[in-house]
């Protein structure tokens, strides 16, 4: 893969000495344009975990945001559909695709799901990471293939609700996630807790 040059990711991978990317998910956030709208890393790390990119796959990625989870896909070999409803955020997934060298294995499709789905070609996975709710899964579950990785994360009270329901009634695997970083408290450091986050991962 070849970065383009001025771009966050070669200026990054300069500042590092580093001649190349990192084949592991879960690359660093300042590497992607984004307005604070991204999986942060270790969810994305466990989002990648989660669909298994592999070369010549498909990634449905509805509500991709600045795309950096279609980006490490794209990454790993397969290409990617990005859905995403706001198109400055969809003008991000194109120059986040362009930097990291992987435009032509990334199509953005700026709308909204599930209707800017009807047209698309079956996926091999999907990740939700926006806009989820019961209408938006029952239209991808009835277009995807026995077969296909399904892949959700929530972090309202209402979609992780509906997760739950979903993993009672279709199985597969149901995760919170509590992170938390340490920062500076007067002298000393202490715990900065995120939001939880409730991904949901099964196989249709
Ligand atoms: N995974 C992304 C972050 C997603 S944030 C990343 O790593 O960058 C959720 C995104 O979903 C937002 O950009 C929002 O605009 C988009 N969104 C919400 N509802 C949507 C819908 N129904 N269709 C398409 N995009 C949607």
């Amino acid at each position: 893969t070849r970065v383009s040059a001025g771009s966050l990711v070669a200026v990054a991978l300069e500042a590092r000495g580093a001649d190349g990317l990192s084949r592991s998910s879960g690359l660093p956030d300042v590497l992607f344009v984004h307005d604070g709208q991204i999986t942060k890393r270790p969810m994305r790390a466990l989002a990648l975990s989660a669909l298994g990119p592999c070369p010549g796959r498909r990634l449905w990625d509805i509500g991709a945001g600045s795309g950096s989870i279609s980006v490490e896909w794209a990454l790993g070999g397969g290409s990617a559909i990005a859905v995403e409803a706001r198109e400055d955020r969809a003008a991000n997934i194109r120059g986040n695709a362009e930097a990291f060298g992987v435009e032509h294995k990334i199509t953005v499709v700026a709308g909204t799901a599930p209707d800017a789905l009807a047209a698309l070609d079956g996926p091999d996975a999907v990740f939700v990471g926006g806009g989820f709710d019961i209408a938006m899964f029952e239209a991808v579950w009835s277009r995807i293939t026995p077969g296909t990785r399904f892949v959700a994360h929530a972090v309202t009270l209402e979609t992780e609700a509906l997760l739950g329901q979903l993993h009672q009634q279709h199985g597969g695997e149901l995760m919170r996630v509590e992170i938390a970083h340490a920062a500076p408290l007067g002298r000393y450091r202490a715990w900065e807790a995120t939001r939880p986050v409730v991904q949901w991962s099964t196989v249709r």
